[in-house]
């Protein structure tokens, strides 16, 4: 559930209110959450207690809390993982799987109704044993993701774009709400094959990519929502089938690629095996879609 700019908001917020904080006492409720691959500590529990939570960053679709004097607390929520940062008192989020207790008095917490997210206690030796850990591609937010990188990955490749954006092992990390707004964004068809884009339209998948995530985490902050609380309100087209297009009016759908779900405007993103839709060049509503807020600069 949470995608890049929820982990970006959850970084932030928590990061301030753990970081120097001892693990006084840990409550595992779920152990099937939870994955020890540190050698001789004990058990997940026994192993957290008494360790100092010395920061937290994200890594691609992962939360990576360094702790000391050793250890890495290393969470991949999945699709419905949820953290929670609450004074003692205060209601835990539903469906907790496990909770730490700090030693200023607060807890900190992870639900997970599907009990799919995955917590590993590793060491820094132990990273390939985390799936996708240490194979994640570029990093949609950082320096090095210029355009000449995103032609250099995307070259070549055949799978269909919504199914290229999803590849983290590509580009870290696109989940699927934020992969339907950037095709949006883009005017893009989620079907249309990689090796059939235009340079033009690599360039504005480009820009919407880097444009769409930085309004979504604009957007999210903007909100002040718990972190425990999903904020997807901003959302033009994710999950909105059937509600008119914020564009053209046209009536958003929703089709199957690859086993997900994805949605989009037929008109503002038209398919590409359409003949005479003028597949390549943005359509006049499309053109205006550019417009809206994620391109404003700031
Ligand atoms: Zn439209």
């Amino acid at each position: 559930m949470p995608e890049l700019p929820d982990l970006e908001y959850i970084v932030s917020v928590l990061g301030p209110r753990i970081r120097g904080r001892r693990i006084d006492e840990v409550v595992l409720k779920e152990p099937i959450v939870t994955r020890m691959l540190l050698p001789d500590a004990g058990g997940f529990a026994r192993a957290l207690t008494g360790r100092t939570i010395a920061d937290l960053r994200r890594h691609g679709p992962f939360l990576d809390f360094s702790l000391a004097p050793d250890g890495r607390l290393i969470i991949h929520c999945m699709l419905a993982g949820r953290l929670q940062i609450a004074a003692a008192g205060e209601k835990p989020v539903a469906h907790m799987c496990f909770a730490l207790h700090l030693d200023n008095g607060e807890w900190l917490r992870y639900g997970d109704d599907k009990r799919m997210g995955k917590v590993y206690l590793t060491g820094n030796g132990s990273l390939a044993a985390i799936p996708g850990y240490l194979d994640q591609g570029v990093g949609i937010l950082s320096p090095d993701f210029t355009r000449d990188r995103f032609d250099a990955i995307i070259k070549g490749r055949r799978h269909q774009v919504r199914v290229f954006l999803m590849d983290q092992t590509a580009l870290s990390a696109i989940g699927n709400a934020y992969a339907d707004e950037i095709l949006f964004a883009a005017g893009i068809h989620p079907k249309t094959s990689c090796a059939s884009l235009s340079d033009e339209q690599r360039g504005r998948l480009y820009d919407s990519i880097r444009g769409v995530m930085t309004w979504a985490i604009h957007m999210v902050r903007e909100a002040g929502q718990p972190i425990e609380v999903k904020m997807r309100d901003h959302v033009k087209v994710r999950n909105r089938k059937d509600e008119p297009c914020p564009v053209c009016g046209t009536k958003i759908r929703r089709a199957g690629v690859r086993g997900y779900d994805s949605f989009f405007c037929p008109h503002c993103q038209p398919a590409p095996w359409a003949a005479g839709t003028g597949a390549t060049s943005l359509r006049p509503s499309a053109r205006r879609n550019r417009e809206i807020p994620w391109e404003r600069k700031e």
